[in-house]
């Protein structure tokens, strides 16, 4: 821990100590058992998804984390009082539902059957599901030429859950993050990678893989990402979606889609920027 780090934690005890004392708001919900008085935030990002939530060394970057940033800061939390943590698609709503986090910003789609778990603010993208393929490769141009063919996608992920109820007939390999799919990919032990176009766009731009790969473009679901949080938390969910609309309506959040998904020649689709849905 860094002397600053340090002397933040004093700060922090002392003024959850200050604020208990006069029964002020922190300002955020507390965490489940040792909350810092509402100082601190842990985040649940992908470690692995270029351009989205990446961690590299000490470093964490992608339009994920740079929302995530700009949303803490609303809630305040600053930058250096963020804990990441790593939230694996099948991961996400066990570590929002024990508390290991208190926000999950990690390409998370919201979906009702997720709603049953955690609640979500947002959305504050939408993407959709394509096909990731060898550059050489022709014969798959969408979820309706995978037949035989042998497809990677991850557990606990919609994108996986989509194959097995619209495509039954194609051999499904789930991993646990999409990064892992590539080498199989690379190689040809496998024919396609699916999941959110945007994901895939940040995978295949990756310099060890210049031009390897190639998205076929047909994208066959809208995933909406929404910033996961515990059930029923409205209070915090309100904020979330006042600090997504600020950051959209001030320029952050275009300029976050430009430094993050621009190297990859992203663009963003239809529905984009979404307006938040009303917390519930
Ligand atoms: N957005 C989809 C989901 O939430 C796929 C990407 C992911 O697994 O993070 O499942």
């Amino acid at each position: 821990m860094t002397t600053r780090r340090m002397g933040a934690v004093a700060v922090s005890a002392l003024l959850a100590l200050g604020l208990a004392a006069c029964g002020s708001d922190a300002g955020t919900t507390g965490t489940d058992g040792g909350s810092d008085g509402g100082s601190g935030l842990k985040i649940g990002i992908k470690f692995d998804q270029p351009g989205l939530g990446l961690k590299k060394g000490t470093e964490y970057s992608g339009f994920d984390v740079a929302v995530a940033t700009y949303v803490a800061k609303e809630l305040g939390t600053e930058a250096a009082d963020i804990t990441w943590v790593q939230a694996p698609s099948a991961q996400r709503e066990t570590l929002i539902e024990t508390g290991q986090v208190n926000l999950v910003f990690a390409t998370y789609s919201i979906t009702d059957k997720r709603k049953e778990k955690v609640s979500f603010g947002g959305p504050y993208f939408v993407a959709g599901q394509d096909l990731l393929v060898r550059s050489d490769d022709t014969s798959i141009t969408g979820p309706d030429s995978l037949d035989g063919k042998k497809l990677c996608s991850v557990t606990g992920s919609t994108s996986a859950q989509n194959v097995k109820d619209d495509h039954p007939g194609v051999q499904l390999q789930e991993l646990s993050g999409y990064s892992e799919c590539l080498p199989a990919l690379a190689n040809g032990t496998l024919d396609a990678l699916t999941t959110d176009d945007t994901i895939l766009a940040g995978l295949a731009a990756q310099a060890e893989y210049a031009g390897k790969f190639k998205v076929v473009g047909q994208p066959f679901s809208q995933e909406r990402y929404g910033v996961g949080l515990k059930k029923g938390d409205t209070a915090l969910c309100e904020k979330v979606n006042a600090a997504i609309k600020k950051m959209i309506e001030d320029g952050s959040w275009q300029k976050a889609i430009d430094a993050n998904l621009g190297p990859a020649k992203y663009k963003p689709g239809a529905g984009n920027p979404p307006t938040p849905d009303a917390c519930s």
